[in-house]
């Protein structure tokens, strides 16, 4: 189906914006024959690092790795638990499980949408070795608290930041985990992902994990034990240099639309919107009516998110990270869309409430 207004628009991105700088990052690296771990992962690792105030990053295939290969790198194995949000993307939790650890969930504020902070101290058992807070759509958890819990108590703290580019700088924790899926705030035309810490044992562990455990010494490939196949691509990575350098315009045109719907959303039937600071990954609603708005703004032809993750029976789900499931809608925010189809969105969920 053509939306009028899609929830992303990657064609018309490249069409309008980018084609010039991508075209000519693609001549180049084909022209060059460069695949695989060459300069453009080098180069895209030491931006991002310096964008994020880390010594060190490292690129991966794609955010879950960055997940899957911190916590083993952190040592994170079979029986330890690790407390994190109930409301994120399955990824998280997959990451954890896939390590043999169990996920302990915290309930979620309905202010932020991010986990209740407060609540991660009376959930720390003697099998707790990490916390793992997600900083969901642009918005950051409370660090102080976080880090504060987890010195108190000897915890690793891993961050999922793969909704957090742009809002999480110099950060505290002891990694963090990046994606770089193209509908993110910083996408690639495919799937990638980085870790960025300041650890510099966590920084040789995951660089060898990526690329099955192994560290080339004199010719000779020396395998620790066993990793993964888990490297950034390299064309992924010049595209990324190029994204990089739209990074600012892109975060700019993103707040840009988060006050338009700020303005044009305050005041209609029963829609609230969590407080959010200033980096937008999306706009959130939520109202009761979620699923029916949804619905009538499809048949307008535009694109919306459910923020809904319905996970297998095995998790049990925290009552506020139920109910918000329920209720909240990202609206379409991607930096390509011009405001007319903005105000074309709220137009629409006006006409929706006043029906
Ligand atoms: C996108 C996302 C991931 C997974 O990233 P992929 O690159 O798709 O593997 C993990 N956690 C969160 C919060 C995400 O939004």
């Amino acid at each position: 189906m053509q939306y009028k207004v899609p929830f992303v628009d990657y064609g018309k991105q490249y069409l309008e914006e980018l084609k010039p700088y991508l075209d000519y990052a693609f001549h180049k690296v084909m022209s060059a024959g460069d695949l695989i771990l060459r300069k453009d992962v080098e180069m895209f690792e030491k931006r991002l690092a310096k964008l994020v105030g880390t010594k060190y990053a490292v690129g991966v295939g794609n955010g879950t790795d960055a997940l899957m290969l911190s916590l083993k790198a952190a040592g994170i194995k079979s029986g330890d638990e690790v407390i994190t949000s109930a409301h994120t993307f399955f990824a998280t939790l997959e990451a954890i499980v896939n390590n043999g650890a169990k996920p302990v969930l915290i309930d979620t504020d309905f202010d932020d949408l991010l986990l209740k902070e407060e609540d991660i101290e009376s959930k720390i058992t003697p099998n707790t070795k990490a916390i793992l807070p997600v900083h969901l759509a642009g918005n950051v958890c409370n660090m102080d608290l976080i880090m504060n819990v987890a010195q108190k108590h000897n915890l690793i703290v891993i961050e999922d930041a793969c909704q957090g580019l742009g809002a999480v700088k110099n950060p505290r924790g002891l990694v963090q985990c990046w994606s770089f899926f193209p509908a993110k705030i910083l996408g690639s035309y495919g799937d990638a992902g980085a870790i960025t810490t300041n650890d510099e044992e966590i920084y040789k562990k995951v660089r060898a994990l990526r690329n099955h455990n192994m560290v080339k010494e004199k010719g000779s490939m020396l395998f620790y034990g066993t990793g993964f196949n888990s490297r950034l691509d390299n064309l992924q990575a010049a595209f990324l240099n190029i994204k990089l350098d739209f990074l600012k315009k892109h975060l700019k045109r993103r707040n840009k639309i988060a006050r338009m719907y700020d303005t044009g959303l305050s005041g209609i039937g029963d829609i609230k919107t969590p407080n959010q600071r200033e980096t937008y990954q999306d706009y959130i609603i939520l109202t009761q009516k979620r699923d029916e708005l949804c619905e009538y703004l499809k048949k307008q032809g535009i694109e919306t998110l459910k923020d809904e993750y319905v996970f297998p029976p095995e998790y049990e789900i925290p009552e506020n990270t139920k109910v918000v499931g329920q209720t909240a809608l990202r609206l379409p925010i991607a930096p390509i869309l011009n405001n007319s189809q903005i105000n074309y969105v709220v137009k629409k969920i006006r006409e929706f409430s006043s029906r």
